[in-house]
């Protein structure tokens, strides 16, 4: 067996702010840290709005984080973004430069900033390496969201070279488990679905609507995997380019549909509503460099949306 990397960096006796604890992302980052005996700074909203810059500023100076991980961000699915294009770009721009602005002023050791798998371009040769960023046209449905992203990246590649601040940027393919948003509209398509099969049980339904043509295809990461994976780059990784986090393999939204039909046990049919948009034709990662630096995702597809429904149906998430 292969000697374990050399850790980089050590979380432990740190002092970890994650920003956006109460998000799916940021909870399931907690909980990796508390499995590691850190207990991370976190704050609430009324305490510090990350949108304001002054507000920023003073919770930093404050409370002097050592190690920051970037996980707050206003997220949603394909509808969300299409309705709501300034709240996508404006409020995750802010986000991004306020908090690793106030980063650098304080003299934080380490960042993780947060993405996604879209900031790539919408025909992105598959699967997708970090060298595809920037080589073509954005998914119209999510540019804002990318575009805020694909700054957030470029922030820390500029305060690396400037200030050689150790910053770095992972960005997940799509997300999904304990925690989610099950908006009926504004949510992603794991928890839309979710959703829309459990209630078509309880009510009888003859048939649950998928959106789109059902052909699109995406790699979904199980959220505590993400959450492994953000600490296993936070201590083994430092470097200006992105990295990716996935699971290397991708699925149908048809596909993804019947396993959780399967999983919340709907017996009716599906149906594919072709006025909705498809989004992106595919976005599957290539994870060769994070599986280079020793880590992989662990949950299967099956076991993850397993858990997810678990969780809604104990009432977790947002918007139920
Ligand atoms: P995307 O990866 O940014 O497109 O994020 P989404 O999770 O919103 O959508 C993924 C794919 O699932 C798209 O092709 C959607 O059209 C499709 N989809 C099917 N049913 C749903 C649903 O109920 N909600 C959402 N959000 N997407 C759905």
């Amino acid at each position: 067996m292969a000697e374990p990397l050399r850790k980089l960096f050590d979380l432990t006796n740190r002092s970890v702010y994650v920003a956006g604890h109460r998000g799916m992302v940021g909870a399931a980052i907690c909980r990796a840290l508390a499995d590691r005996g850190i207990r991370p700074l976190v704050a609430t909203r009324a305490e510090v709005d990350l949108e304001r810059q002054d507000a920023t500023e003073a919770f930093f100076r404050r409370r002097r984080p050592q190690v920051v991980i970037l996980a707050a961000a206003h997220v949603g699915g394909i509808k969300a973004n299409n309705d709501f294009p300034r709240d996508f770009l404006y409020k995750n721009l802010m986000i991004a430069a306020n908090v690793i602005e106030a980063a650098q002023r304080n003299g934080v050791l380490k960042l993780a900033f947060l993405g996604s798998s879209c900031i790539y371009p919408k025909f992105a040769k598959q699967p997708i390496t970090e060298d595809e960023l920037l080589t073509g046209a954005l998914e119209p449905t999510n540019e804002w969201y990318a575009i805020a992203k694909i700054t957030g990246i470029k922030l820390v590649q500029a305060y690396r070279r400037q200030y050689d601040a150790d910053m770095i940027a992972l960005m997940p393919s799509n997300l999904y488990g304990p925690g989610d948003n099950y908006h009926p509209e504004h949510s992603h398509v794991v928890a839309g679905l979710i959703r829309r099969f459990h209630e078509a049980k309880l009510s009888g339904a003859p048939s649950v609507t998928i959106w789109g043509t059902g052909t699109p295809r995406r790699e979904f990461l199980y959220v505590d995997d993400c959450a492994e994976g953000v600490l296993h780059a936070l201590e083994h990784y430092t470097g200006e380019s992105h990295l990716n986090l996935g699971t290397g393999t991708d699925v149908t939204i048809a596909d993804l549909a019947r396993l959780i039909r399967t999983i919340t046990e709907y017996e009716g049919e599906l149906e594919f509503d072709h006025a909705r948009p498809d989004g992106t034709p595919r976005k599957l990662l290539d994870v060769s460099r994070m599986r280079d630096l020793g880590w992989k995702a662990t949950t299967t597809l099956e076991a993850g949306l397993a858990k997810a429904y678990a969780d809604f149906l104990k009432g977790g998430g947002r918007n139920r």
